[in-house]
């Protein structure tokens, strides 16, 4: 089922996009994450693989360095972001065709664990939209955001995790607040602060870890009365692939 939560202007850009839920009957094929509620952003005007072969994604994507544009501007080569836009076309077609819902979005949130910004970044929407999407998440969440330094975004740091591509990135991120989800080389070695992503290890699934949810405060009620404990939890990693 896909559900169009929202449609208006991209935060980055102001272009036209759209925020979309899809939630399958049958159970998902993705090893990684396991069943989940997919939330990801489009534009409105273009198929995704248009957009990425555009340059037009940054309404969506804003700067991150595995775009296909910001690759080939900085002499980078192919693309190496994991997301296969072919397969979004679908989905795109049917959002199209469809009224905003938020309601039927925000009911959908409530069913299983939600995988937000499958694609795009949650910060190309309204903050108070998608505030409203990640509150209904009440089985918890996975959210990745690679515009992590801009100012207007640090609210997400308790919701999301900041995708950093090195350490100098991570500590950088970890200094703002954030904690981190960072790709690695393949013999690059963990940082002290970090764990190598358990789904390589351990098999788990992301939709049973919801390691990757943010930083924030927890709030303790105790005998003595109520404290508030910081989230002591370490960044996360994975190697490239
Ligand atoms: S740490 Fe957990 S939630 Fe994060 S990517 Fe790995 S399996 Fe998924």
């Amino acid at each position: 089922m896909t559900i169009k939560a929202w449609q208006g202007p991209s935060t980055i850009d102001g272009q036209d996009i759209m925020a979309v839920v899809s939630c399958e009957k049958r159970a998902s094929n993705n090893d990684k994450t396991g069943d989940m509620v997919q939330v990801g952003f489009m534009r409105t005007d273009m198929k995704p693989s248009a957009a990425v072969k555009e340059g037009k994604d940054r309404s969506i994507c804003g700067d991150c360095p595995l775009r296909a544009q910001v690759r080939k501007d900085t002499g980078n080569g192919e693309a190496p972001c994991y997301v296969n836009t072919m397969w979004k076309a679908s989905t795109w077609k049917a959002a199209t065709a469809l009224k905003e819902d938020i309601d039927a979005a925000v009911k959908a949130m409530k069913r299983k664990p939600v995988r937000f910004g499958e694609y795009g970044n949650m910060s190309s929407i309204p903050r108070e939209v998608a505030e409203e999407l990640l509150m209904a998440a009440s089985k918890g969440w996975t959210l990745y955001d690679h515009e992590w330094r801009k100012a207007d975004n640090q609210w997400l740091r308790s919701w999301a995790m900041a995708s950093v591509h090195s350490m100098a990135e991570a500590l950088e991120a970890q200094a703002r607040g954030w904690r981190t989800f960072r790709v690695r080389g393949p013999d690059d070695p963990l940082m002290d602060n970090e764990i190598q992503c358990p789904h390589r290890t351990c098999g788990v699934q992301c939709r049973d870890c919801l390691l990757c949810d943010g930083k924030r405060m927890t709030t303790i009620h105790g005998n003595l009365g109520t404290v508030l404990r910081p989230d002591m939890r370490k960044n996360i990693s994975e190697i490239a692939h």
